[in-house]
């Protein structure tokens, strides 16, 4: 469905990005964890056309995608959930929401999916007329969910969902993602500093450092961990205890 070959990312004179590549396919939740400053969120924003990769091709059900217009994309049928949610504060729930809506124009589906949202988030049908800054940290997350699901989409990247969350909230935005993976169908990929809650959601990983990808595979495979942590922080066999000291 989504598919990144070589791509370089680059701000001014920083490489974020160094020629990464991978794959998601139609259905899977597929996860890129990595450390701080490791090229996570620069890989979603050029997915959502919000950064120009300098190299590279990004292509969504064969079309490339790179170099095309942020609301093109969100049309396409990706939508995201971007980094510290991003909601409107000072808007209730309700017009939150209606922002995700904003491009398109079928307005009966538009209903639908409102009310689909709400099913999905009963909390924000309760607090639907509320300023969206009086909800807590978790129920925020759900709305930038709930947000991005009033765009339709197929597809969707998720930039640290668990961020400043309590862990039994973590848990409950995890069980909603995988809901709307069984549910709806819908295709996910979602990146965390935290290897281990995606790990267990995920289908596929990528251990993303330093702008390139250092491990990929199969979640199952690499449920016990160990290869994700040395991917992720650089040990190799010979200098593990030596790095950990
Ligand atoms: P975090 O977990 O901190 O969000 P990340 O893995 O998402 O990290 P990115 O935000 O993609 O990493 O950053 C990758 C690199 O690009 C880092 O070195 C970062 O400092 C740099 N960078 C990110 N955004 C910009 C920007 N707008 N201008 C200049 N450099 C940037």
């Amino acid at each position: 469905m989504l598919e990144i070959t070589d791509l370089h990312v680059r701000y001014g004179r920083l490489t974020a990005l160094r020629g990464i590549s991978l794959t998601v396919q139609e259905g899977e939740i597929a996860c890129v964890v990595g450390p701080n400053g490791a090229g996570k969120s620069t890989t979603l924003l050029s997915i959502s056309g919000v950064l120009s990769p300098a190299e590279g091709t990004i292509t969504f059900d064969g079309q490339t995608i790179n170099g095309t217009r942020v609301e093109d994309v969100a049309r396409m049928g990706i939508s995201q959930v971007p980094e510290g949610r991003h909601i409107f504060t000072g808007l209730s729930v309700e017009e939150n929401l209606q922002v995700g809506s904003a491009v398109r124009k079928d307005k009966d589906e538009i209903r639908k999916d409102f009310k689909r949202v709400l099913e999905t988030f009963p909390i924000l049908g309760e607090r639907r007329k509320q300023p969206a800054g009086k909800l807590s940290g978790g129920e925020q997350q759900m709305l930038a969910i709930g947000r991005a699901l009033m765009t339709n989409p197929r597809f969707m990247t998720i930039d640290e969902p668990s961020l400043g969350l309590a862990p039994k909230i973590v848990d409950r935005v995890y069980e909603v993602l995988i809901d709307l993976r069984e549910k709806r169908g819908l295709t996910l990929l979602i990146v965390e500093q935290s290897s281990e809650r995606a790990l267990k959601a995920a289908d596929t990983m990528y251990v993303l450092r330093n702008g390139e990808i250092q491990l990929h595979g199969k979640a199952a495979d690499l449920q016990d961990g160990v290869e994700v942590h040395k991917a992720y922080f650089g040990f190799t066999e010979d200098h593990e205890n030596e790095v950990m000291i």
